[in-house]
């Protein structure tokens, strides 16, 4: 019998029963060694071979020890891929694959409404080794128009960072399928539980583990999960090389957040939706970016693709520069900061720069904001924002 992902997800990664006991801890401890000892080499030899073979079998710390492995576990599950591999945060899960996928004088599509840092990994790093970029419109992408015969991979991002734009993932995936390319697609948003790329097409999966898996803001993790074991045990072979390594102890908070997504997800979404409510009432807002709202340009996608919402929005408000600033200085419950996902009400002044990449961004001159909502009494949240607009009104 298969269970609901959010029971699997509770089950997942538990530690095993203690033969001598017969009991077992419920939160499987952080198992922090850097190394482990064999009983003989003739179990060295087994774990090497085993190893070789592209199993998961443990010879030292570096890529992980039982807190790893059922974390991964999680991951695999929310995905619904065949392996996962951990890193040390969300942009080096995406530099893996970028490292892991290509190498010098080959080519990728990137969809322009990628998370921002993704064009430094390009700038500062990629550039160097040989390795081209073509940034694409995901909205009208005529893939077979920009590929080229160094062509090694498509990469996209759904809804696309900073403006929550929903994309067509199974056309994408069709058209990239055509082209014998790999679909990466950046799924943070969705943490697999919302939100599926593997199943709807993508090849690859990568999430910043760091946003709602663990849910805190008090850790820094990302995963990169591949739907089939092969194109998986090329990307481990990258981990390998570039020796990334998570701490057990960032690995046992995830692990203790995957418990709660789902419930903390259903939160936030909820709440994001009487924030867009009460939004949509106000003068000052020309538009929300949220898939959920109805009125979201992507929202046809969002009811056919994705099974829930989350927190995150963006808001285009009719105020200069100056007035933007005033208001996200006046609220109190929003904390102005980066990154998302965790407990707590975040606000982000969006620098009109950061979009002029996206074809999908409304004519500049107008603020944009990006909210997480969080845990907070959502009443609490919306007389926050009203007492900011009134305060940069009368300031103004
Ligand atoms: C935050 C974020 C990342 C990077 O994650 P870090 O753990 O901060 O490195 C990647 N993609 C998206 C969409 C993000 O929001």
């Amino acid at each position: 019998m298969t269970h609901h992902l959010h029971t699997r997800l509770l089950h997942t990664g538990s530690a095993p029963f203690d033969p001598e006991t017969r009991t077992a801890a419920v939160s499987l401890p952080a198992m922090r060694t850097s190394t482990v000892r064999f009983a003989d080499l003739a179990a060295l030899d087994a774990a090497q071979e085993r190893k070789a073979a592209g199993e998961r079998a443990v010879t030292y710390g570096r890529s992980g020890l039982d807190t790893h492995r059922a974390l991964e576990d999680v991951f695999s599950q929310l995905e619904g891929g065949a392996r996962t591999i951990l890193a040390p945060s969300g942009l080096a899960a995406i530099t893996l694959v970028f490292l892991g996928l290509l190498k010098a004088g080959e080519h990728a599509l990137v969809a322009d409404c990628v998370y921002g840092p993704v064009r430094h990994l390009d700038h500062a790093l990629l550039r160097g080794l040989g390795i081209e970029i073509t940034y694409f419109d995901p909205a009208g992408a005529n893939l077979a128009e920009l590929v080229r015969p160094q062509t090694r991979m498509v990469y996209a991002e759904s809804p696309g960072s900073l403006l929550m734009q929903m994309l067509d993932l199974p056309a994408l995936a069709a058209q990239a399928r055509a082209l014998g390319l790999p679909l990466v697609v950046d799924n943070t948003w969705g943490s697999g539980y919302i939100y599926r790329p593997l199943a709807l097409g993508a090849d690859v999966s990568v999430v910043a583990g760091t946003k709602y898996v663990g849910g805190h803001s008090d850790l820094m993790l990302g995963a990169v999960v591949a739907r089939d074991a092969e194109l998986g045990q090329r990307l481990a072979a990258m981990q390998y090389a570039l020796g990334y390594s998570v701490s057990a102890d960032d690995a046992w908070l995830a692990l203790r957040g995957s418990r709660t997504l789902p419930v903390r997800m259903a939160e936030h979404a909820r709440s994001a939706l009487l924030v867009c409510e009460f939004l949509a009432q106000r003068p000052e807002v020309v538009r929300i970016f949220h898939p959920a709202w109805p009125q979201d340009p992507g929202h046809a996608l969002w009811r056919r693709d994705c099974t829930g919402s989350n927190g995150m929005m963006a808001v285009e408000l009719a105020l200069d520069t100056e007035a933007g600033r005033r208001f996200v200085d006046a609220l109190q419950l929003f904390a102005i900061g980066f990154s998302w996902g965790g407990y707590e009400s975040l606000v982000q002044w969006v620098d009109p720069a950061a979009l002029r990449p996206h074809a999908y961004a409304p004519a500049p001159g107008n603020t944009i904001v990006r909210l997480h909502v969080g845990l907070e009494a959502v009443a609490d949240l919306t007389a926050d924002i009203e007492q900011a607009l009134q305060a940069c009104r009368a300031a103004g």
